[in-house]
């Protein structure tokens, strides 16, 4: 044995080390909640969304009820509706698709760029049709998209760009943040993510006025004021409790982006070190993005992805398959008429992907457990039990 077998239990991820050191902030801005009996919208939630406009640098934010609502809010904001088509990846959480479908649009799914998991802007233009209306870019594990080319074809077609910036809160692409990347960003604060609530949120970021305005009126039915409804909204609000958390946790969030970009750093050195380069395929990183590691997804080539997957979870290490499915084929899109083989990058990193512990306050020992483990299940996987070693 070259070395020790792993033993401690390393998970994906673990909110209670994250929480630890900023409970008692945490417990002082929620009482002040309590005392305030006031629990929807509010001071904490214009703070809020103050702060995250000045975060990411866009002139309005407006907080809602979910990622997946900000989506919804910002189509119906645009006036995307039955006829319309919205251009998006097949490789992404269902909600990015389910909010295009949900105010009665049609998904069109474009296939990604194997190297960034991203949408392939080359292949975007071949699906514009006259009924095309916006692009919903997918920053997908905290990566930009490849925003330059998709902002000319947006130019060209007058089509407007809808970020689903979920994962990928102080993401950069050339200097400038997730969420003022296109017409309107959208957020969500699910707990996993790098800001992650105590329970459900999001946010949508724009830099139209209009938009903003309209955006706040969708969130609490379409009503302009005194019961006046002048069109038909969602009941989407921001709760108190949610902003006053997430204001605390806003306050360490560059920090958390930092040691996440580190564990990446730190990944690279252990990958080198066990010789795993051979086999496991590391994220690209670009040097015109910031990344920030919602995820990181690592490709397992020659169908042992499942093999090391289930090596790990025996062991107690930590992975996940995001995705285990192409949205183009999930059943509830079936009527969109998608056959297998139409999308074949996003199919293959389906069949390839796993992500491994990336939050921030992974230890130094747990990310070589992690490493460890990960030559291990090479070798099962490549040899029956034999150490791996890099084929040089
Ligand atoms: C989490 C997520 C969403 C939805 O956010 P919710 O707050 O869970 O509704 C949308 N898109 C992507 C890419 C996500 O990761």
């Amino acid at each position: 044995m070259a070395h020790p077998a792993s033993s401690q239990p390393v998970p994906l991820i673990d909110l209670a080390a994250q929480y630890a050191p900023i409970a008692d902030e945490v417990m002082e801005t929620v009482t002040e909640v309590f005392s305030s009996q006031r629990f929807v919208l509010g001071d904490e939630v214009t703070a809020l969304e103050e702060e995250i406009a000045n975060y990411v640098d866009a002139r309005y934010a407006i907080g809602c009820a979910s990622g997946t609502d900000a989506l919804i809010l910002a189509l119906m904001a645009l006036d995307i509706g039955p006829g319309d088509e919205v251009i998006t990846s097949p490789f992404t959480f269902f909600a990015t698709a389910s909010s295009i479908h949900r105010v009665g649009a049609k998904p069109v799914f474009v296939d990604i760029k194997p190297e960034t998991f991203n949408l392939d802007p080359e292949k975007v233009e071949a699906a514009i049709t006259p009924n095309t209306k916006a692009i919903m870019p997918v920053h997908i594990f905290g990566q930009c998209a490849e925003m330059d080319p998709l902002w000319r074809i947006a130019v060209k077609h007058g089509l407007q760009i809808v970020e689903d910036a979920a994962q990928a809160i102080g993401a950069k692409y050339r200097g400038r943040c997730a969420g003022v990347l296109g017409t309107i960003g959208c957020f969500s604060f699910f707990p996993t993510k790098n800001l992650g609530g105590a329970g459900d949120g999001g946010m949508i970021t724009t830099d139209d006025k209009e938009l903003a305005k309209r955006m706040m009126r969708l969130r609490v039915h379409g009503d302009v004021g005194g019961y006046e409804h002048v069109e038909v909204g969602l009941n989407s609000r921001l709760d108190a409790l949610q902003a006053a958390v997430l204001r605390v946790k806003l306050r360490h969030l560059e920090s958390w982006s930092t040691a996440r970009r580190t564990n990446s750093e730190k990944y690279r050195e252990l990958f080198d070190q066990y010789g795993l380069d051979g086999y496991f395929d590391r994220p690209e990183i670009y040097a015109d993005r910031k990344h920030v590691f919602n995820q990181y997804t690592v490709r397992v080539p020659n169908g042992h992805r499942d093999v090391v997957v289930k090596y790990l979870r025996d062991r107690q290490v930590g992975c996940g398959i995001y995705y285990p499915k192409s949205l183009h084929l999930q059943t509830c899109f079936e009527y969109l008429g998608y056959q297998p083989g139409d999308l074949p990058e996003a199919e293959k990193a389906c069949l390839e992907v796993m992500s491994l512990p990336i939050f921030s306050e992974l230890t130094d020992s747990q990310l070589d457990t992690v490493a460890q483990t990960l030559c291990d299940a090479a070798a099962e996987a490549i040899n029956g039990g034999q150490e791996y070693r890099k084929a040089a």
